[in-house]
């Protein structure tokens, strides 16, 4: 065995996470917007105007999801009010919530860490979320 070398400086390696930042994790990949598109169309939810932008029900500041379940397509005037207003926000929760069941804006990282689900797989994920909006 000779002497290995590391790609990296050891204070790099020491910072490597095993779970990704909140950015990466909060993050709307063009896969999710466009699965909120197809799931809940290019209008307004709350009040049906265009064009729409992608809101975070739970924000990502409380480590809301990039996952389409956690999205809803508001104009600008709504998306507005939902950060601005508790109870419209809340209203929208609300309705999120009695399809999808109230874990709907977690990621698989903050189901994996209450210990809902056994690994961090995204079919894992998936099926424990289908299987949530089926108990609704
Ligand atoms: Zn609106
Ligand atoms: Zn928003």
């Amino acid at each position: 065995m000779g002497i290995e070398f590391s790609p990296y400086p050891k204070s790099k390696q020491l910072k490597r996470r095993t779970t990704p930042t909140k950015k990466v994790r909060t993050k709307i990949t063009d896969k999710e917007y466009n699965r909120m598109i197809d799931e809940f169309g290019e209008f307004c939810v709350m009040c049906g105007r265009t064009p729409i932008e992608a809101h975070h029900i739970v924000f990502r500041s409380h480590f809301g999801s990039g996952n389409w379940r956690n999205l809803a397509p508001l104009c600008d005037k709504c998306h507005k009010k939902a950060h601005r207003q508790r109870e419209f926000a809340d209203l929208i929760r609300d309705m999120r919530s009695e399809r999808f069941g109230s874990n709907f804006w977690k990621d698989k990282y903050s189901l994996y860490k209450e210990g809902l689900i056994p690994d961090t797989e995204d079919e894992t994920y998936e099926s424990f979320m289908l299987e949530e909006e089926k108990r609704q």
